[in-house]
């Protein structure tokens, strides 16, 4: 029997790595379309960006001798060009044809882009390595950046250029940073952490137009016709999932490629996972007691955990082993000397919910906690580790404490959540 997994990233590779852990002995072939050993996403955004060029391997999302250790094939720098799902095979772009017993399309997502602006230099996105690369050499001769896009990897650009002494401008079209992923109170939260530290926020605000200097950035004009100068712009407006490969092989895709609980296709023998899996599940089999309708039907979730439990849900289905525990979804974001950890959806703002916060044991520490029609949906901590820990709890025990209680610093959490 062999597994083939396209893409070498978070997901596909923990995908392999729990195919093995659960015991299948079979081949497993990863074809990844990046040259290089895989590396680390999560850091591109963070650490990456100040990190030494020589010294890239910290980043390694295994190491080089991991595969082999594992007996998994990786092929890297070479793209799967087509599937056959009659015949089972894959088509590289070298030409070499590979055939499966079982597919998992771990295809990841592709930044979105603005129009007009693929003739400039001085243009960047950011989503692999060599993404980051770029980013990482432009700002060594910046002193000035714009960034479109006041989302998770927009803000986190703008705190790590601005730490290497570049001066940033971020503008958010919306009329909150993080609008689509956080709280109020945590985009008010951010707000200040960037002013403070200089960053020029222009939020609720479009840019007018690029301006091009003999194909070079040279700045933005903002809605109200001023004219901002500056060396790069990092465009950070979302992502699309990869689903050409899905639809060429006949798999139903939309807002990514359609899988069940079990990360199957509609396509017999076919897997997808991470970024550009859409599950659709009745809810039932999600995190436990209540709180398992939040992440019930139709939800494609971009985050690192995403990524690793897709993997071991798909690994499990392969091997014809019960699927892993539901945990509450996490994900984390570090800015300046600020970590965030969240756990669970946070439902957008209606008059059926609640944001509550809570201090946390840390005096600048603090976590808000999200209650829509009474019940839990996400807890955010920043810089408190303990609240985030309890309200992941709770959101897998389908707990919700009463809001008045958990506004009240004297109210004994860990008592409520220990029952
Ligand atoms: C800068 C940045 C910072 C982030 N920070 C955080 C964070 O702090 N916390 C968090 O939880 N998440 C974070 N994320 C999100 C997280 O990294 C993603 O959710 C995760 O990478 C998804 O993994 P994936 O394997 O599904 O997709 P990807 O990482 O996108 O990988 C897909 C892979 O498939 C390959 N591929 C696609 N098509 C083909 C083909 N035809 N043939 C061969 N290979 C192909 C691509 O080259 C790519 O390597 C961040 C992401 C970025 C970009």
């Amino acid at each position: 029997m062999r597994v083939v997994i396209i893409g070498g990233s978070h997901a596909g590779i923990a995908c392999a790595e729990s195919l093995r852990q659960n015991g299948y002995d079979g081949q497993i072939t990863i074809i990844e379309r990046l040259g290089g050993l895989p590396l680390e996403r999560p850091p591109l955004s963070k650490a990456f960006l100040a990190a030494d060029p020589d010294d890239e391997s910290r980043f390694a999302l295994r190491n080089k001798d991991w595969y082999a250790n594992h007996d998994i094939t990786l092929k890297t720098g070479v793209e799967v060009a087509a599937i056959d799902a009659g015949s089972r095979s894959v088509s590289l772009a070298d030409g070499e044809a590979l055939s499966y017993d079982r597919l998992v399309l771990a295809t990841g997502a592709t930044p979105r882009r603005l129009g007009g602006l693929d003739a400039m230099s001085g243009v960047y996105e950011l989503r692999h390595p060599e993404d980051a690369r770029s980013i990482r050499d432009a700002a060594t001769n910046a002193a000035s950046a714009v960034i479109v896009g006041g989302g998770y990897i927009g803000l986190e650009v703008a705190a790590s250029l601005t730490k290497t002494g570049v001066n940033v401008a971020v503008f958010e079209a919306a009329d909150r940073l993080l609008a689509r992923v956080a709280s109020p109170p945590i985009s008010d939260f951010f707000t200040t952490l960037h002013s403070d530290a200089g960053v020029d926020l222009h939020i609720g605000s479009h840019v007018a137009d690029f301006i091009n200097d003999k194909g070079a950035f040279a700045g933005v004009t903002t809605a109200n016709g001023k004219t901002l100068s500056a060396d790069m712009l990092v465009v950070g407006i979302g992502v699309a999932p990869e689903t050409g490969l899905a639809e060429m092989a006949g798999c139903a895709i939309g807002n990514g490629i359609l899988v069940g609980s079990d990360m199957a296709t509609n396509v017999d023998g076919i897997y997808a996972i991470g970024d550009g899996a859409l599950v659709q599940t009745d809810g039932t089999d999600a995190i436990g007691g209540e709180a398992a309708v939040h992440i019930g039907a139709g939800i494609r979730i971009e985050s690192v955990h995403n990524a690793q439990d897709s993997g071991e849900r798909a690994a499990a289905a392969i091997n014809g082993h019960a699927p892993p525990s539901r945990q509450a979804p996490w994900f984390w974001s570090e800015q300046y000397d600020a970590r965030l950890q969240s756990a669970g959806l946070v439902p957008p703002p209606d008059d059926d919910t609640v944001f509550v916060r809570r201090p946390g044991k840390r005096e600048t520490g603090f976590s808000v906690w999200s209650l829509k029609g009474g019940m839990l949906y996400a807890v955010e901590a920043v810089r408190d580790p303990a609240g985030y820990m309890l309200g992941k709890t709770c959101l897998e025990r389908g707990l919700t404490p009463d809001a008045a209680q958990l506004a009240d610093p004297a109210f004994d959490l860990k008592a409520f959540v220990a029952g």
